[in-house]
């Protein structure tokens, strides 16, 4: 099923209101198996209006516009779509008799220009608004379905969810799709699709979209079948295979965050954890403990962000800083080793970068990170060259860290 929203307001094109109502009823009826074709947004005029509808009921099943159902003036919906489709307004002495009881109920009287609110498209069935004066509205043109709903978000979202959403299932739309999250880090979306684009273009019925964000890439892959098993199984032949091309870069096969991932290894091996942060501040700990039942691995740790710290609290030596520099493989070696020995932890973890603007130099640019992991096989450590801006340097840089710990849990080789 094609579904095309419109979206109609001034407000909407000038800056003055965020579009919100696209984004939710796209998300509403694709989780329900539509195919969102297009969501076009048009000023309040009615020229504009008429070409985005006709455009819409040439090439759509569905179409749901909002807004500029209301009493004032500035609302031309109704008209536009009645001289659109040919269907004559008419009043609805039902939805008069609504409009008049809401503001009866309210103690007032109704004003003279929300008679237009009970004006309806003939055909048109009204759809009740529990939550203002403005009905919604539903015809059938062509075999063309189109709502017309509110512009204000809390009265569009509850006549969604009320009616267009049920009406729409009850003419048998269905889902005809699973989804399936593979979340990969260390690697660039470009390596990414070198990887698996080739495999990926020969599955049938499966598509891949690729979600880049600052803790790695994430993929997310569609199977389509006759039925939802059918799809579910295309879908996870497909996942697993995409899986296995990327191999020790997959750190979950589902939503989980890393720092989930994370606290599940660490429980499964009995190991505990304590972590040194320089340029994170405390970005590791807090992601860390964010995961309910993070006390049973994870004791503590030092934000150590002068080198006075790193040599004091976690034992980094003078001579080190001196020589290789706080911002260096064998800091954040003596950071993690510092750190896991002061902690009692089996595992210490340690990050330290340059998160800019300042202190780059051309042997040391901002984005140049190190993480170290030290435990009883050793210390084994990291360089990283992280992009973006400071905040962006200190998110990668936390995910960095605990991808080395992830990978050390398993027992992934170094590359
Ligand atoms: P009313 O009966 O309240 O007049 P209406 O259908 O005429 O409803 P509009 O006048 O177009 O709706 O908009 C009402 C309010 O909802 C305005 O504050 C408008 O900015 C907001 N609004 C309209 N469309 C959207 C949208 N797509 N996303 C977010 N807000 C919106
Ligand atoms: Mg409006």
């Amino acid at each position: 099923v094609r579904i095309e929203i419109i979206t109609i307001g001034n407000e909407l094109l000038d800056g003055t209101r965020v579009d919100t109502n696209t984004p939710f009823i796209g998300a509403k009826l694709a989780a329900l198996g539509g195919e969102i074709v297009r969501a076009t947004t048009v000023p309040d005029a009615p020229e504009a209006i008429a070409a985005a509808l006709e455009r819409a009921v040439a090439e759509a099943d569905v179409v749901v516009a909002t807004g500029g159902l209301g009493p004032t003036t500035d609302d031309r919906t109704k008209q536009t779509v009645a001289r659109v489709l040919g269907r004559p307004l008419t009043l609805d002495e039902e939805v008069l008799a609504r409009v008049r009881a809401h503001f009866e109920s309210r103690g007032a009287e109704m004003p003279e220009i929300n008679i237009g609110q009970a004006m309806v498209p003939e055909g048109a069935r009204p759809i009740e608004n529990r939550r203002g004066t403005a009905p919604g509205l539903v015809m059938e043109d062509d075999g063309v379905l189109v709502f017309l709903l509110p512009g204000v978000p809390q009265e569009m979202r509850s006549m969604v969810e009320t009616y267009v959403v049920p009406f729409l299932e009850g003419r048998g739309l269905k889902r005809s799709w699973e989804e399936r999250l593979i979340r990969t880090t260390g690697i660039s979306e470009s390596a990414v699709a070198e990887r698996i684009a080739p495999t990926a273009k020969r599955l049938a019925r499966v598509e891949v979209a690729y979600l880049p964000g600052l803790g790695g890439v994430d993929l997310r892959v569609t199977g389509r079948g006759e039925t939802l098993a059918a799809a579910a199984r295309t879908a996870d032949r497909a996942a697993d295979r995409i899986t296995d091309l990327l191999g020790p870069f997959v750190y979950a096969r589902g939503p989980e965050s890393m720092e989930e991932v994370i606290g599940y290894l660490l429980t499964m091996a009995g190991a505990t954890l304590a972590v040194a942060e320089s340029c994170t501040g405390g970005l590791v700990g807090a992601r860390i403990t964010r995961v309910p039942g993070s006390s049973d691995y994870f004791g503590g740790g030092v934000v150590a962000y002068s080198n006075d710290v790193k040599k004091r609290l976690l034992g980094v030596r003078s001579t080190t800083l001196r020589s290789a520099g706080a911002v260096s493989g064998e800091t954040a070696s003596e950071m993690a080793e510092g750190v896991r020995s002061k902690c009692h932890a089996t595992h210490g973890l340690a990050i330290t970068g340059i998160a800019g603007p300042g202190g780059g130099t051309p042997e040391k640019p901002v984005g140049l990170v190190y993480t170290a992991v030290a435990s009883k096989s050793g210390t084994r450590v990291s360089e990283h060259r992280l992009r973006g801006d400071r905040e962006a340097v200190r998110e990668r840089a936390s995910q960095a860290a605990l991808d080395l710990l992830r990978r050390v849990l398993l027992g992934v080789a170094e590359e």
